[in-house]
């Protein structure tokens, strides 16, 4: 009988064409098998698509810096595409006074005009004896008295209290202490927002990355996007022998066991005639007032623009529900004990279907952590040996 979507005698279904989809998809394909990658969306890439417009790089999906210790990794996205040693050095504006980000020796040089470490350590160590004395035998019961415990009061209200309340949309005394485990301090003057070793951006952005994916997979990978998996649920599930799912998976099971619950964003985009307007990459506004959280100018992100025009995105959280991009998972005990029935039901009744990426596994990846899965699920499905290097072993 003819078929309506496995027209190719394809080995994979992908529905997703983010970095998961496709990187399991490239990798199926050095393994001379046949993916069809369907994705609801005009473009490949997913969350981390990128286009150029007046010669800037816009990050469709919220400021995306690729930071990772996994040289692996590392090396693999370099095939790909050349990265360009940007850092993320992000300014906090607190009602007009600006701030270093991360918590460093700059910080606290213009919060208190401490110079050394150990005047630093002791202005912290003094503010969160305050806050420990206050609380007295007591844990701290929310976010507000988890936070001020761990750094103290003016860090707490002037650069944690109003980004984290806009963040979840409640108020820090309402949001559960466990949010905040750590609050890393640096006592040097460093402002890179990353530990990592390395970092960057791709010059031309990340969806390239994708489309050569295409392009080398030999004719092996076709790509249909504006194509959602429900609206051919049944056929896509009757013709195809083997499913990898990067979607929702409370859809997958028409949420019979609860709905996951997510944080959304609204980006708002304007190109001004300017060749710098914020002079940073990334400046969050951490004042409960201002309704959006940061603003990126793209421009910073790599140097390159035409000249005159600068593009600002303001970054706005919401609240979510289906009609709106889920972008965070929100990880509190009901859902993740809603994500244990999910991904139990998909063990038990579905091995054909392979579920993965951050709407899959509902859980926050970032770009190496999902390319890092991507690769142990291609080690799982085609029995790579553990010391397969993927960047640079070649497939027998
Ligand atoms: C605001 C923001 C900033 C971020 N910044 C960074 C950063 O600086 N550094 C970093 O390392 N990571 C960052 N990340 C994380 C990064 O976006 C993810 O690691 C990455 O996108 C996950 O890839 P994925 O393939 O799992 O999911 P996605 O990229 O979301 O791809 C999933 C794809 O599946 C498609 N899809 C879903 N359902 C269906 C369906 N029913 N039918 C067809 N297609 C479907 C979607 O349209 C999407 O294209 C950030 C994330 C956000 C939200």
């Amino acid at each position: 009988m003819t078929k309506q979507f496995n027209t190719k005698n394809y080995d994979y279904l992908v529905v997703g064409a983010g970095p998961f989809g496709m990187t399991f998809a490239y990798e199926a394909a050095k393994r001379g098998k046949r993916s069809l990658v369907i994705e609801k969306r005009a473009f490949v890439g997913g969350n981390t698509h990128t286009h150029t417009e007046d010669g800037i790089t816009v990050h469709d999906f919220g400021a995306h810096i690729f930071h990772t210790d996994n040289k692996e990794v590392w090396d693999y996205v370099r095939q790909f595409a050349e990265f360009n040693g940007f850092q993320n050095q992000v300014i906090a504006n607190y009602k007009g006074d600006l701030y270093n980000l991360p918590f460093n020796m700059n910080t606290f040089y213009q919060m208190w005009g401490t110079k050394t470490p150990d005047e630093a350590r002791a202005k912290i160590e003094e503010q969160k004896a305050a806050a420990l004395s206050e609380l007295g035998d007591r844990q701290p019961r929310n976010l507000e008295e988890q936070a001020i415990s761990l750094i103290g009061t003016d860090i707490y209200q002037k650069l944690i209290k109003g980004y984290t309340e806009k963040q979840w949309g409640r108020k820090a005394t309402e949001l559960p202490a466990f949010i905040i485990k750590r609050l890393p301090v640096r006592f040097i003057y460093d402002n890179n927002y990353f530990n990592h070793r390395y970092q960057g951006i791709p010059v031309g952005g990340y969806t390239q990355i994708f489309e050569k994916m295409i392009e080398r997979s030999n004719g092996l990978i076709d790509v249909m996007t504006d194509t959602d998996f429900f609206e051919h649920r049944e056929v896509f599930m009757d013709e195809f022998p083997r499913i990898l799912y990067t979607g929702m998976i409370d859809q997958f099971f028409d949420y019979k066991f609860g709905e996951l619950e997510y944080r959304s964003l609204r980006f708002e985009s304007e190109t001004k005639d300017s060749d710098n307007y914020q002079g940073n990459a990334v400046i969050n506004y951490t004042d409960a007032q201002t309704p959006y959280t940061r603003v990126m100018e793209w421009r910073h992100f790599d140097g390159l623009a035409d000249e005159g025009k600068t593009i600002i995105t303001k970054e706005y959280p919401q609240d979510w529900d289906r009609s709106k991009e889920a972008y965070y998972p929100v990880n509190n005990e009901r859902n993740t004990e809603i994500y244990k029935q999910y991904a139990k039901e998909a063990r038990q009744n579905h091995p054909e279907v392979i579920f993965g990426g951050r709407l899959g596994k509902y859980r926050y990846f970032d770009m190496d952590q999902v390319f890092n899965d991507a690769f142990n699920t291609v080690r799982d499905e085609f029995k790579v040996d553990d010391q397969f290097n993927f960047a640079h072993d070649v497939v027998k």
